[in-house]
């Protein structure tokens, strides 16, 4: 039996990552499927889509273009946040012929299969459920050597620059037992770090279960060596999970906290609710209760109501602050988000004028607290081979490589950090010792 090709692509969060794995693992399991890589002709191509920024829109017209390109007679299954929002606009690209929202796109498999040859495209986009959830399947995602586990979706703070609300519907959180009845299942095929994952993950809440508790639960798996929080909003995050991390073998000393903004003014008129004072004194804590943490943050350029003092304001304090690196994002006016009524813009070249003195001052900070790990010892868990050399992070999210003619793939090793080199620290790997009937020898 010839079995169908299917290939996937994934654009935007580590949650869109992680609902990948789970639609990817319902083909693997079914024979008449066979998944290829997106890069080579597929009979059907699947995108798992963004659209937080303009960006994400722009990636998912080129993927189209892309699929096409590779195979002329392609289907294309276009699913997630973009199907969500733009679902009728995205039939009339050539081949599209699946068009699934968030709340159906876990069931793509039957979707697809229960497609009729020569039906016209398929929009699905049923309201998106408000209750708690549980997911049937786990996730299976080869490429990665850390996983992501989802444990919540959507989001209640309406951020007026942010569709997500729009996109994934109001925040829910998933059963607590099938949060851990996967991180079994992911300690079990050998993934030793788990990425918590969601959309606003410090909101977090099942029946009495807070995120610390699945923090807790999750150590408990003898075979999960690193738990790392994934993005999370900061007036979300219990203090006990700062203090906790502070001497937990186990939960990675690593936070990316969003700020978008350093002046009160813009952050007002973000809806975001809390004021940059706030902020502040919660990073001064994480920073001063947890050795060598590793601080990051998103910011956002060119908001409509960012002058050019305000984005000074914000430029002095990401300077002075204990962040260690930041993601930039260019502000896009979204359809459905409520900035879209205000009527100040900033122009292109400005905005990538600020976009691009944020990003140098982001390198200069990552290199400065790299520099700071020069000389020592550090765990590492490594995840690829480029060239000859495996690269990997540490739990405070330093990326190392280390020279190694076996495979070190998935495997936590000690290195000294020997020294600096662009956006990595080169080290070399310390001989492991290892106990044979008593004696302990090297290999
Ligand atoms: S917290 Fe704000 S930016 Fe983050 S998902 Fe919710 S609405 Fe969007």
């Amino acid at each position: 039996m010839k079995r169908t090709t299917i290939s996937f692509y994934t654009l935007g969060c580590r949650l869109n990552q992680s609902e990948t794995a789970f639609i990817q693992h319902s083909f693997a399991m079914d024979d008449a499927y066979q998944i290829v890589d997106f890069r080579k002709p597929a009979d059907i191509a699947v995108i798992n889509t963004c659209t937080v920024t303009q960006k994400g829109d722009t990636d998912a017209r080129r993927l189209i273009h892309k699929a096409n390109r590779l195979n002329p007679d392609v289907s294309i299954a276009l699913i997630g946040c973009q199907a969500e929002i733009q679902k009728n606009l995205l039939t009339n690209f050539q081949n599209v012929r699946w068009v699934v929202g968030n709340a159906k796109k876990i069931d793509l498999l039957s979707i697809i299969k229960n497609t009729r040859l020569n039906e016209p495209p398929l929009v699905i986009t049923p309201q998106i459920p408000t209750g708690n959830f549980t997911i049937p399947i786990t996730g299976i995602d080869e490429k990665r050597t850390r996983a992501n586990l989802k444990i919540q979706d959507g989001c209640n703070f309406f951020c007026s620059f942010c569709e997500i609300p729009y996109a994934r519907g109001r925040a829910r959180s998933r059963d607590f037992q099938n949060i851990l009845e996967e991180a079994k299942y992911l300690a079990e095929i050998g993934h030793k770090e788990l990425i918590i994952t969601g959309i606003n993950v410090g909101t977090y809440r099942q029946n009495n279960h807070s995120l610390f508790d699945v923090i807790l639960a999750l150590e408990d798996i003898k075979k999960i060596e690193r738990i790392r929080i994934s993005s999370i909003e900061f007036t979300t995050i219990d203090k006990r999970i700062l203090t906790h991390m502070a001497q937990s073998p186990k939960l990675c000393r690593h936070l990316h906290v969003p700020l978008q903004s350093a002046d009160d003014q813009v952050l007002k008129s973000m809806n975001r609710k809390y004021t940059y004072k706030a902020f502040d004194d919660f990073i001064d804590f994480a920073y001063n209760t947890v050795k060598n943490i590793c601080l990051g943050t998103d910011l956002i350029v060119g908001f409509p109501t960012e002058t050019d003092i305000r984005f000074q304001k914000t430029y002095n304090h990401m300077k002075n602050s204990h962040f260690h690196y930041f993601h930039v994002f260019s502000y896009s006016r979204r359809n459905v988000a409520k900035s879209k009524k205000l009527s100040q813009t900033i122009p292109i070249s400005v905005i990538q004028k600020r976009s691009l003195l944020l990003r140098k001052l982001s390198t200069v900070k990552r290199k400065e607290y790299y520099s700071s790990f020069i000389g020592t010892t550090q765990k590492v868990l490594f995840e690829q081979k480029k060239g000859e050399s495996w690269t990997g992070l540490t739990d405070n999210y330093v990326r190392v490589s280390a020279n190694c003619k076996r495979s070190l793939r998935n495997q936590i090793r000690e290195v000294q950090c020997v020294s600096l080199e662009n956006d990595k620290i080169l080290g070399t790997i310390k001989r492991q010792l290892r106990k044979t009937h008593g004696k302990t020898r090297t290999k």
